[in-house]
């Protein structure tokens, strides 16, 4: 009898060292060796019937509990090597989540309005509020309110589109003026807007015209308004928007809404005034128009010109974008091309 028990303890630490395998099929090949049905338990309960009834009991008892602790040990060990399986495609797979981001497409804004931006910001920090008027504009308004009466040869420079006998798409932004002065009259002093959008003209599309562009305008209308502050502050303009050793010059010219009416010129900043292909050899670059507001405009809104004047100034937003970023056609403004766009992302 003990010598049974011996071979089945035996029998049991062999099995145990074997369940330590690393590998599910020999693992298998484990349990079918032992617990099947031509395993070495099987032949030990067969082998019972020959034993004399009062041993069978206790060997029976020591064969199922050798039975059940290998039956354990297989599960035991079957688990933890699934487990393990698991664990190791778990970290085969894992996801490298420090990878950069995918790229998100964002906007920008437009270079065109990046100017506007830069220029109403400038005319704010000295004072000035913004405003905006109907871009289809009513002849009284765009012409009659601006010293432009019905016959006037002036009107044949900026022609336009119109709606119908009395509406036009607006050719300046100028209509502000007429509009702002009647709002506010003598005892709002001063008066100082600055008017940025768009504007349409029957020209002929080319590198630098387009039959739609955007104006920004600058009015003041103040008691003792002179040429002297209308320079002061063409200079600081020029200078805030083409570097701080910029000069300016004013030439004569004429627009029916201001009397003396000048060509604002800024020393070229390529090549310090000296002459190069973008100043076409002058030295000098012109960048807008400004006057002192003519005092018939001021007296069709009711001004009294002998207390108050007002100067104004108006500058095409293409053009100075052209000049501030070198873009040699206006045209890159409107097609939207993308790499043209992506230059003036901030
Ligand atoms: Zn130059």
């Amino acid at each position: 009898m003990s010598e049974q028990n011996t071979v089945l303890e035996q029998l049991l630490a062999q099995a145990l060292t074997e369940v330590k395998t690393d590998d599910l099929k020999t693992l298998n090949d484990v349990r079918v060796k032992y617990l099947g049905k031509k395993g070495p338990i099987q032949e030990a309960m067969k082998a019972m019937k020959d034993l004399a009834p009062e041993e069978r009991k206790a060997f029976g008892q020591l064969v199922n509990t050798v039975k059940s602790e290998i039956a354990e040990a297989v599960e035991a060990q079957t688990t933890a090597l699934e487990q393990a399986a698991i664990v190791q495609r778990l970290a085969n797979e894992t996801i490298d989540i420090t990878l950069p981001a995918r790229h998100l497409h964002t906007g920008g804004v437009h270079p065109l309005q990046q100017v506007v931006d830069d220029i109403t910001q400038f005319f704010r920090s000295m004072g000035y509020e913004a405003a905006e008027g109907p871009e289809v504009e009513t002849d009284f308004y765009n012409f009659e309110m601006l010293n432009l009466p019905h016959d006037h040869p002036a009107r044949d420079m900026q022609d336009s589109f119109y709606v119908d006998p009395h509406r036009l798409l607006r050719t300046h932004t100028s209509g502000v003026q007429a509009r702002t002065f009647e709002a506010r009259g003598e005892d709002q002093l001063p008066i100082k807007v600055i008017c940025p959008g768009k504007v349409y003209r029957r020209d002929d599309d080319d590198a630098t015209h387009s039959h739609q562009f955007m104006q920004i305008e600058a009015f003041i209308v103040d008691e003792n308004v002179s040429m002297a502050n209308l320079k002061g502050t063409l200079q600081a303009l020029a200078r805030h928007l083409f570097g701080s050793d910029r000069e300016i010059r004013l030439r004569p010219s004429f627009f029916p809404f201001t009397e003396p009416s000048v060509e604002v010129d800024v020393s070229c900043a390529k090549c310090n005034g000296t002459g190069c292909n973008v100043c076409k050899q002058t030295g000098w670059i012109e960048i807008l128009g400004a006057g002192l507001i003519h005092p018939n405009v001021l007296t069709m809104t009711g001004f009294d010109t002998e207390k108050v004047s007002g100067f104004a100034l108006g500058m095409g937003v293409e053009r100075i974008a052209m000049l501030k970023y070198g873009i040699e056609d206006i045209r890159h403004f409107y097609v939207n091309d993308v790499r043209f766009l992506q230059q003036f992302k901030r």
